[in-house]
């Protein structure tokens, strides 16, 4: 697969033109597989985010966008969706030279993602409010939803375009204008992203896009006046300080944070297929995704055999190009998250973790001048070890032993966050105790990662507020107005309530 050589250098987007930062200045981005500088990206600061507010408060409030009808604007979902369709590819090379995950999983992304603009399409002309039998007599009462206003959406470097479109597709579904943030290490993904939402036809000032550093380009936006909602994903560190800045101007909030999902084992299964699952919830995407199930809880009577079948398989990992249709690891995305990882592994050795597995940074020869590391197992894990409790956003997966059913249920619910959890079992009953028990937004059963534009997605606890994807998406981007009409001769008593 071909990635593209020489430099690219990107302008912002704002009011539906391309513009230079208000600064002059830029910064590089590289490609984690190669390590070499591809992209110049906008360094924005507070006037380029004060240019794309205020854009996008004027298409809010004035304009096609203010007053298209919501079947119009179906439409024009429907449409970008299609160009969506058209580039999927072109956009999934873009994420993998910017974010170095694998290009089977980039393009199975991008060519999902038009779903999610089909599926809000299909709700914009259905945001119905209701008439309520009100117990007051001549009173008429009825509320409607209408856009939130603003929308702040920034994102992180895992999952650039996917997770953007978990945030746009609603937005826009509501009428909502939005300014983009996408992480520092892979802007530009999100920028060709704009060049497709400007050929379909967006009226100037709906999506904007600004580049650039959480301190220097996030924060302004969340505490921006004109800013009305931040919808953020990325790590719960800078969820907790956007969250209190967004409160600061009461703003609408959602949070999708990280996780440190486990992925109970159940004597019943069969281990060769169990450990596949488990293998595909940790090492895919090279653990580099908030859902990752990086602890498993597996029944004390099956751990060994659990163990070899999970070390035979992880041991054959292909490790290489994300660009290669054959690699399953790719490179670790960011310099400081590399380095994160192996102060993870360093931390769970000096709690008396066992590595079976891995490690350390891979220096096979197919890994060429990137960032791997290579596929790493600790067992002899307590649930109460930094390594069980701290998200490591990496491919290193820790295995815990359980003796009784509800012992596995509380270790899995001990923890800070609660995204995901995945069970394997064979047992109905067990399924259906297990789904009840589990203390998170996403329980997986016989299975792991599967997401859908039709399905809520979030998390309890640490691992964020509100949902994304599904119908309740929608309701997070609008605001309940309630309305009372009086039809009578008017009140008796001005003076009590009416
Ligand atoms: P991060 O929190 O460092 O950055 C995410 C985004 O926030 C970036 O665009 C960054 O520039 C911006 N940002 C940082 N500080 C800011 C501030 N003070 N004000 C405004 N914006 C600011 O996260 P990351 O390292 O890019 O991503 C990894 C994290 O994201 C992991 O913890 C992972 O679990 C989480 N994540 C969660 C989900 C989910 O859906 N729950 C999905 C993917 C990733």
């Amino acid at each position: 697969m071909e990635r593209s050589t020489g430099i690219q250098t990107y302008q912002c987007y704002i009011d539906g033109a391309w513009v230079e930062p208000a600064t002059g200045a830029y910064f590089e981005s590289d490609d984690p597989f190669t390590s070499r500088v591809w992209a110049k990206i906008p360094r924005c600061g507070a006037d380029d985010v004060d240019r794309a507010v205020a854009a996008a408060n004027k298409a809010l409030t004035a304009g096609d966008w203010a007053t298209m009808h919501p079947t119009q604007r179906a439409r024009l979902l429907n449409r970008f969706a299609d160009i969506l369709e058209r580039e999927a590819d072109h956009l999934a090379r873009v994420e993998v030279q910017d974010n170095g995950k694998l290009y089977a999983e980039m393009r199975a992304q991008t060519g999902y993602m038009p779903q999610w603009y089909r599926y809000f399409a299909g709700l914009c002309d259905k945001i119905e409010g209701a008439v309520i039998p009100i117990d007051k007599p001549d009173m008429f009462t009825y509320t409607t939803h209408v856009p939130v206003g603003v929308v702040a959406a920034i994102t992180p470097w895992n999952s650039p375009l996917l997770l953007t479109t978990w945030k746009l597709a609603p937005a826009l579904a509501a009428g909502c204008t939005v300014v983009l943030k996408p992480s520092e290490f892979t802007s530009a993904s999100t920028l060709e992203f704009c060049k497709l939402a400007h050929e379909a036809g967006f009226p100037p000032g709906v999506i904007n896009a600004v580049t650039g550093f959480g301190a220097e380009a996030g924060a302004p936006l969340t505490e921006h006046r004109d800013v009305h909602k931040v919808a953020f994903t990325g790590g719960d560190a800078s969820g907790r300080h956007i969250a209190r800045s967004a409160m600061n101007t009461f703003k609408r909030l959602t949070l999708e944070l990280g996780g440190k999902s486990a992925q109970l084992v159940f004597p019943d299964v069969d281990v060769e297929s169990a450990a596949r699952g488990v293998c595909s919830g940790i090492f895919a995407a090279t653990g580099q995704t908030c859902i990752a199930g990086s602890r498993v809880l597996v029944h004390e009577s099956i751990h060994d055999a659990f163990v070899e079948a999970f070390l035979d398989l992880a041991r054959t990992a292909r490790i290489g190009d994300p660009m290669d249709a054959g690699t399953q690891v790719g490179p670790v995305t960011t310099q400081p998250q590399f380095e994160k990882i192996l102060a993870s592994i360093a931390m769970a050795r000096d709690e008396g973790a066992e590595c079976v597995l891995g490690g350390g940074p891979s220096e096979r020869p197919e890994c060429g001048d990137g960032r791997f590391i290579d596929p790493t197992v600790f067992t002899g894990v307590e649930n109460s070890m930094k390594i069980a409790q701290q998200e490591v956003f990496g491919p290193v997966l820790s295995v815990i032993k359980f003796r009784e059913e509800d012992e596995a249920y509380h270790m899995a619910n001990d923890t800070d966050y609660g995204l995901a959890a995945g069970v394997w079992t064979k047992d109905q009953g067990r399924m259906f105790r297990a789904a009840k028990a589990l203390r998170a937004g996403n329980i997986w059963t016989n299975c792991y990662r599967a997401v859908s534009y039709m399905v809520p997605f979030g998390g309890f606890k640490a691992s964020g507020i509100g949902r994304e994807s599904g119908q309740e998406a929608l309701y997070e981007y609008l605001e309940t107005k309630s309305v009372w009409m009086d039809y009578g001769p008017g009140p008796a008593n001005p003076f009590i309530l009416r």
